[in-house]
C-alpha cells in the first residue's frame, strides 16, 4: 500500500545527517530539533501554535483534555473512521455520539450532525477522512450557534487546503478550536516511528496543552493539572523536519496518481471514483483540497472479496478502510443507536476498497493495478 523504502532512498542524504546530529548531540528528549520542527510546521500551516506529542491518538486525547471536557459531555463524531477518534472520547469518559457520513466524500453528514445535538453536546470531532476536509464552513457555523468546540482529526489530511465559499484558503487542522494529527509512518507526513501534534491559534489553550503533554507541569515539579507523558522524540522530529519541505511535492505525487487512477476507471460503471467536494471540485493544483491519504473506490455490483483475492494473487496490495462501522464494534455499541441512522456507513463498509497510494507510484504500476481491476470486472 505504501513504499516507505523507495521514499527513504530518495531522501537518505537529508534524513541520515539529521538523525546523526541528534545522536551526536544526545539531545534525545525535547532537543532543539523538536523546537525547530515545531516552528517550521507552524509556518507551513499558518497556525500560531504546534504542540508536538507522541502519536495521533494522544493528540486527540490531549486536545480534549485541554478543552476541559468532563465525563458525561457528549462529543459528536463519525461512524466511519479509524477507531482512535472514538476511543479517546470513551477513554476520557465523555459520551461518544456517532453520526453517519456523506455517500460521496465519506465525511461527516451535516444534517446528521445537526440532528445529534442535545443540551449535553460539548464538541464536534470532524475527521478529514482519506485526505480532504469535512464541510468546515457548515461545521463552524453550527458550532458557533450551539456554543460547541470543534476538534479536527487531521491525521489523514495534513497539507490539504480548505477553501471557504469566499475563496479564502486555510490548511486542514487549523480551522477549529484545535486540530490533531499523526506522523505514523504511512501518513502523508510520516516519521520513522510514532509521532503526533496538536495545532491551535488559541494562546491560552496552547499554554494549557503544553503543560498537559508534560505531566501537567507549568513550572518544574509543580503539577497543576493531571497530565500525561506524550512527547515527540528528537530523532522523529529530525526525520519530520527533513521531510516537511517535501510535503507539498509528496501530496502532488499522490494527486497525480489519483488523477491517473480516475482516468483509467472513467468509463467503468461498476466503479465510483473518489469525489473532491471542496474548492473547484476537482484534483487541481490551485485548490489542493484533497491530498489522497487513501485512494478509495466504491464498487457497485462487484464481488469485493473476490476482487481482493484476485489482486492479492497478482501481488497487488489493497485495503478495506473501514470494514466495520464503529457503532457495531463491541466497544462502542450503544442502545441509543438506530440502524436506520447509519444507512450510508452500513453500505460503505461493504462497497469501499482502497488502492495502493504513495509518493513513489509509477505509471507502469498504476497501469498494472488498474488493468487488473478492469479485467476482473469485465470478466
Ligand atoms: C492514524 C489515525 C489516528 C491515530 O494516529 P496514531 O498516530 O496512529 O495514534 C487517528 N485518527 C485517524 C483518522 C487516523 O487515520
Amino acid at each position: 500500500m505504501v513504499d516507505l523504502k523507495g521514499q527513504y532512498n530518495d531522501i537518505k542524504d537529508i534524513v541520515n545527517p539529521s538523525i546523526q546530529e541528534v545522536i551526536e548531540n544526545t539531545a534525545f528528549i525535547n532537543g532543539p530539533k523538536v523546537h525547530e520542527f515545531q516552528k517550521n510546521l507552524e509556518t507551513y500551516l499558518g497556525v500560531k501554535h504546534v504542540i508536538p506529542c507522541a502519536n495521533g491518538t494522544d493528540a486527540l486525547q490531549i486536545a480534549m483534555m485541554g478543552l476541559g471536557l468532563k465525563p458525561g459531555d457528549e462529543v459528536i463524531t463519525v461512524d466511519f473512521t479509524f477507531a482512535a477518534t472514538v476511543e479517546v472520547i470513551a477513554l476520557l469518559q465523555l459520551t461518544p455520539v456517532l453520526v453517519d457520513v456523506n455517500e460521496d466524500d465519506f465525511n461527516i453528514n451535516i444534517e446528521a450532525l445537526k440532528k445529534a445535538i442535545t443540551p449535553n453536546t460539548k464538541a464536534i470531532v470532524p475527521v478529514h477522512l482519506f485526505g480532504q476536509c469535512a464541510n468546515m464552513e457548515a461545521i463552524m457555523h453550527i458550532a458557533k450557534a450551539h456554543n460547541l468546540y470543534v476538534i479536527e482529526d487531521n491525521a489523514q489530511a495534513i497539507g490539504a487546503n480548505y477553501t471557504y465559499s469566499n475563496g479564502t484558503k486555510v490548511k486542514a487542522g487549523t480551522i477549529g478550536d484545535v486540530g490533531a494529527t499523526s506522523f505514523f509512518p504511512s501518513k502523508n507526513l510520516g516519521c520513522y516511528g510514532d509521532g503526533g501534534a496538536i495545532f491551535t491559534n488559541n494562546d491560552e489553550l496552547a499554554h494549557t496543552i503544553r503543560g498537559i503533554v508534560n505531566h501537567g507541569m507549568y513550572e518544574r515539579y509543580h503539577h497543576d493539572v493531571v497530565g500525561v507523558n506524550s512527547r515527540l522524540d528528537s530523532i522523529q522530529a529530525a526525520v519530520l523536519d527533513a521531510k516537511l519541505p517535501k510535503l507539498d511535492s509528496y501530496n502532488k505525487s499522490r494527486q497525480n496518481a489519483a488523477r491517473k487512477y480516475n482516468q483509467a476507471f472513467k468509463n467503468i460503471k461498476q466503479i465510483i471514483t473518489p469525489k473532491v467536494s471542496n474548492g473547484c471540485g476537482d484534483i487541481c493544483d490551485t485548490c489542493d483540497c484533497h491530498v489522497f491519504h487513501q485512494y478509495t473506490l466504491k464498487l457497485k455490483g462487484v464481488d469485493r472479496d473476490a476482487l481482493v483475492k484476485h489482486l492479492n494473487d497478482k501481488g497487488i496490495p489493497c485495503g478495506v478502510y473501514y470494514p466495520i462501522p464503529l457503532h457495531k464494534q463491541k466497544a462502542y455499541q450503544d442502545s441509543r443507536y438506530n440502524e436506520k441512522d447509519f444507512a450510508v456507513t452500513n453500505q460503505l463498509v461493504k462497497d469501499v476498497i482502497s488502492l495502493p497510494m504513495h509518493t513513489e507510484l509509477e505509471d507502469e504500476q498504476i497501469e498494472f493495478i488498474t488493468s487488473a481491476i478492469i479485467k476482473f470486472i469485465n470478466g
